[in-house]
């Protein structure tokens, strides 16, 4: 991932026209929750298309919007073991099969100290 929607999110809807590169579904989308959902595979933490996070720029609730690992090979087990844990649903390509981190990492926020990842700060912090 990247960025994380939680049970904060009050499906306001404010934060899913911004993603530049459609990442985030709705409550009705949603493949593991009832809130907005961020697909880990697909979130670049919009690096080279804004200064910081446009979902959580245009979020009106406080810790809605949380950091999470970047999606990259050395967070691949964490990725494999949240989509058998439920927490994330991983796209399954035809041919590549389930696109972990491994198959295509994802560009991330390099500058971020990790423990704000680790223990999912708001990103409006
Ligand atoms: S951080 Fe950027 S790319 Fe990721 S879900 Fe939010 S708006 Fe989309
Ligand atoms: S902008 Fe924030 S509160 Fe609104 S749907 Fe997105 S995550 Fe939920």
């Amino acid at each position: 991932m990247a960025v994380m929607i939680t049970d904060e999110c009050i499906s306001c809807g404010s934060c899913i026209e911004v993603c530049p590169v459609m990442a985030i579904v709705d409550d009705s989308d949603n493949p593991v929750g009832e809130t907005y959902y961020v697909k880990p595979e697909k979130c670049i933490e919009c690096v080279n298309h804004a200064p910081s996070p446009q979902c959580a720029s245009n979020c009106p609730t406080e810790g809605a919007i949380v950091w999470d690992m970047p999606y990259t090979e050395e967070f691949n087990d964490y990725y494999v073991s949240g989509h058998e844990e439920g927490r994330y649903k991983i796209r399954e390509h035809k041919k590549k099969g389930l696109m972990f981190p491994t198959i295509k990492s994802m560009p991330y926020v390099e500058s971020l100290d990790m423990s704000l990842r680790q223990s999912h700060a708001s990103v409006n912090d």
